[in-house]
């Protein structure tokens, strides 16, 4: 089997099993995003605690095949990670699929997405989670969020 054979049946594993869906009741940051080129919708809920670690990370929505596996693999990712961490791997994941030197040493299942680099109009599908974390983390920042926890 090849190694892109591999990927895609990681992929097709997250999309038909996610591993983190669903909402939570009281999160920390929340973000909610679109992709209209797609029209994938995604809502990431995440848990942080004062210390400023993901406790909790979870998703809700529907779109294709690759914005769903990459949501499932991110939040998977991040969950113990500080929000520092979870933001490193955002970056690396970016990082890889615009073909810049990047990271993988903290991407785990997410380098199964690598082959997305080559058809540029799937890059936003596969980003879409990172840019709902960012998004969440920006909110925070502003003020949004509890304020007790450091990104
Ligand atoms: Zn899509």
């Amino acid at each position: 089997m090849s190694l892109d054979e591999v990927y895609r049946q990681v992929i097709m594993d997250h999309y038909q099993n996610p591993r983190h869906r669903g909402r939570l009741e009281e999160p920390t940051l929340s973000a909610g995003l679109h992709n209209p080129t797609c029209g994938d919708e995604l809502r990431l809920d995440l848990k942080v605690d004062e210390e400023g670690v993901v406790r909790d990370a979870v998703f809700e929505g529907q779109g294709c095949s690759i914005s769903m596996a990459a949501a499932s693999m991110f939040t998977d990712a991040v969950r113990g990670k500080s929000l520092g961490e979870a933001n490193r791997i955002a970056e690396s994941f970016k990082d890889l699929l615009m073909r810049r030197s990047s990271d993988r040493s903290a991407l785990g299942e997410l380098e199964a997405l690598e082959g997305v680099a080559k058809f540029p109009a799937r890059v936003k599908c596969a980003t879409l989670v990172m840019n709902a974390f960012e998004k969440a983390v920006q909110s925070l920042s502003e003020g949004g969020g509890s304020g007790h926890v450091q990104a």
